[in-house]
C-alpha cells in the first residue's frame, strides 16, 4: 500500500504611496533577486537557503528569471538590476548589509520583506523608514509562554485570514521530548500613515482575540509578518503567499480554478475490475483522469507471492495493459510514476513491492542511494519509458515514487520528460549531509504547488497536487496503512485552494480501495469527492494539456 501523504509539513515567520510601484505584464520576463540569511558555521546556515529555493519554485509559476544569494553578500545598488527582491528574514539578528537597508530604504523597485531583522531598517533613524511608508515596526511575539506538559499549547498569533477563509498555522508540542515543532513568531507591524501604507491581511491569536498585521504593503515595499514557506500545510498561510505573488509581481491573472484527478500506483496487479469501474465512472461524468502506472512490476523478495520472486513486465501484464486500452479510450492519460517504484532486493521503507518502497531515494537512510547519479536514474527512466514504448504506450508526466529523489535523479528528469505531476522534496547541496546537526549540514524541504510551476529548481515543469488523497486505516492488512484521510479532508484542502486565485484542486486515488476484501466504502467516497470539488466551482481538465 502506498504510505500516507498527508503529513506535508516542514520538520525543520492600494494606497498612495510616493514609493510607485512598477507593474509587468506576464509577457514580460521578471528579474527577480532572491536574499536569504546564511549565518556561517552554524547549524542553520543553510535553512535559509532551503526558504529560497521554496520560493524560487513558486516565482516559478511566473515567467521570471530568479536569482538566489546570501544576503551577506548584497552589494549597492543591486536591487536596480531587478524588478523585484525578496529577502526572507529567516535568522534572529542575522547581521544585513548596510548596503541592502539604504537601497531598500530608496528604491522603487518592488521590496518583499519577510519576518526577522526589519528592526534594523525601522529603528535606524538615518534610513528615514516610518516617514518614507507611513508603517512602523514595534517587537517580535511568539508563543505566550514555554509550552509545559501543563501547559502544552500557549497562546501565539496562529489564524490568519485571508478572503474569508481562517488559515492555521502549524503547531506540534512532544511533551517527553519537549520538542516544538512550529515557527510561532512575527514581527508587529502598524500603520502610522494611512495615505502611505496599509495593512492587507491580519493575523490573530485565536485564543485571546488579539490582532496584528499579516501582510502590510506601502507602495512598492511588502512586509510579511512570518515566513510563510514553514510547516505549509493545505490550509495554510503558505497559500496566501502564493496568491500574492500575482499582486507582489504585478500580473493579471483572472480568477481561474481547475480540477485534476489521478489514479494512483497502477501496475500489474491491479485488477481491471477495479480500474474500469472508476474508469467507466469518470468517463460517464465527462471528467478526464491521469492514471499514475508503473511499468514493471517487482517483488524480490515473494512479500505478496508466498516467497518465490516475481517480476512482471508490461508487455506480460495482460490484465494492466487492458486497463490501460480501455481507460485511454475514455479520457484517461498516462503517468509513469516510477520504473519499478521500489529500489532492490532491499526493503526501502516496507517490503521491497512495486507501489511500496521509494525508488530513487534511500528511505531507511535518508540520503541518496549508493550508485545515486544523473546517469543512473536517466537509465532506469529510459528503461521505464522502453517498457511503454514497446508496448504503444506514451506517458505524458513523470512522477517520482513518494514524491521523492535524490537531487540528481531529479536533474535527470527534464531532458526525458516535459512535465511532472506531483510534489517534491527540495535539497541544499547535490550530496546533501541530512543526518547531523553539525554547522553547515544540509536541509531537505518538501512543497506541494497550488498551481502549475514553470520550471522548479531542477528544471522540473510541475503539473499539481495539492489535496493529498483518501486513505483508510486498514492496520489489521497493512501496518503501513494505518491513518485515516476522509474525502471530506479533501473536500476542505479543495476549500482553501479556492483563495489561489488561480488555483487547482487537484488529488489522487488508489484503485485498491475498490477491492471488496478491504471493506472500505472507497468507489462512493470518490464519487463524493469529485462532485463535492465540482460543486466549489472548479472545471476538471486534462492533465496533460493544461498551461
Ligand atoms: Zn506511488
Amino acid at each position: 500500500m502506498k504510505r500516507f501523504l498527508l503529513a506535508w509539513v516542514l520538520a525543520i515567520g492600494l494606497v498612495t504611496s510616493p514609493w510607485s510601484s512598477t507593474a509587468f505584464a506576464q509577457s514580460t520576463t521578471a528579474k527577480v533577486l532572491v536574499l536569504y540569511d546564511a549565518p556561517p558555521n552554524d547549524p542553520y546556515t543553510k535553512l535559509g537557503f532551503a526558504y529560497a529555493i521554496m520560493l524560487r519554485n513558486l516565482l516559478g509559476h511566473f515567467n521570471s528569471d530568479v536569482t538566489l544569494a546570501p544576503v551577506s553578500s548584497y552589494t549597492a545598488g543591486s536591487v536596480e538590476n531587478y524588478q523585484a527582491a525578496f529577502y526572507l528574514g529567516s535568522y534572529y539578528d542575522n547581521p544585513i548589509p548596510s548596503a541592502f537597508l539604504a537601497d531598500v530604504a530608496k528604491t522603487s523597485k518592488t521590496v518583499v520583506w519577510f519576518k526577522y531583522n526589519l528592526w534594523q531598517l525601522a529603528w535606524d533613524a538615518s534610513y528615514g523608514f516610518t516617514a518614507r511608508s507611513g508603517l512602523t515596526f514595534s517587537s517580535l511575539r511568539g508563543l505566550s509562554a514555554a509550552p509545559s506538559s501543563s501547559n502544552p499549547a500557549p497562546d501565539f498569533f496562529d489564524t490568519v485570514t485571508y478572503k474569508n477563509m481562517s488559515m492555521v498555522k502549524y503547531y506540534a508540542y512532544n511533551a517527553s521530548t519537549g520538542v516544538v515543532s512550529a515557527d510561532p513568531d512575527i514581527g508587529v507591524t502598524a500603520v502610522a500613515d494611512s495615505t502611505k501604507a496599509s495593512a492587507l491581511v491580519t493575523i490573530k491569536d485565536s485564543k485571546t482575540g488579539e490582532q496584528a498585521p499579516y501582510v502590510v504593503r506601502a507602495g512598492n515595499f511588502w512586509y510579511f509578518a512570518d515566513l510563510p514557506l514553514s510547516y505549509i500545510g493545505p490550509r495554510d498561510r503558505y497559500l496566501v503567499l502564493c496568491d500574492l505573488l500575482h499582486d507582489i509581481l504585478g500580473t493579471n491573472q483572472p480568477v481561474l480554478h481547475r480540477a485534476l484527478v489521478r489514479l494512483e500506483d497502477v501496475n500489474a496487479l491491479t485488477t481491471t475490475s477495479s480500474m474500469n469501474t472508476l474508469t467507466d465512472y469518470l468517463y460517464s461524468v465527462h471528467i478526464p483522469f491521469s492514471i499514475a502506472t508503473i511499468p514493471l512490476y517487482e517483488d524480490p523478495l515473494g512479500a505478496y507471492n508466498g516467497g518465490v520472486a516475481l517480476t512482471i513486465h508490461l508487455n506480460q501484464a495482460t490484465g494492466l495493459k487492458q486497463s490501460l486500452n480501455y481507460a485511454l479510450a475514455r479520457g484517461g492519460k498516462i503517468v509513469m510514476h516510477g520504473y519499478t517504484h521500489q529500489y532492490d532486493s532491499t526493503p526501502n521503507i516496507d517490503n521491497a513491492v512495486s507501489g511500496n518502497d521509494y525508488e530513487f531515494w534511500l528511505a531507511t537512510q535518508n540520503r541518496p542511494v549508493d550508485e545515486d547519479s544523473q546517469q543512473w536514474a536517466s537509465n532506469r527512466l529510459s528503461a521505464g519509458l522502453q517498457e511503454f514504448s514497446s508496448n504503444g504506450y506514451t506517458p505524458f508526466a513523470w512522477e517520482a515514487p513518494h514524491y521523492q529523489s535524490s537531487p540528481l535523479a531529479m536533474k535527470a528528469v527534464p531532458p526525458l520528460f516535459k512535465n511532472t505531476y506531483q510534489r517534491a522534496v527540495y535539497y541544499t547541496s547535490d550530496t546533501p549531509d541530512l543526518n547531523s546537526g553539525a554547522p553547515n549540514h544540509d536541509y531537505s524541504v518538501g512543497q506541494f504547488f497550488p498551481y502549475i510551476i514553470n520550471s522548479d529548481y531542477y528544471g522540473q515543469r510541475i503539473i499539481p497536487e495539492n489535496l493529498g488523497n483518501i486513505e483508510y486505516n486498514i492496520c489489521s492488512i497493512d501496518p503501513f496503512s494505518c491513518l485515516t484521510y476522509t474525502w471530506n479532508d479533501l473536500y476542505t484542502n479543495a476549500q482553501y485552494a479556492l483563495v489561489v486565485r488561480d488555483g487547482f484542486a487537484s488529488f489522487f486515488f488508489h484503485p485498491f480501495w475498490l477491492e471488496p476484501d478491504l471493506k472500505t466504502p472507497g468507489l462512493q467516497d470518490f464519487k463524493s469527492l469529485v462532485q463535492g470539488i465540482s460543486a466549489l466551482g472548479y472545471t476538471w481538465v486534462a492533465a496533460d494539456t493544461a498551461q
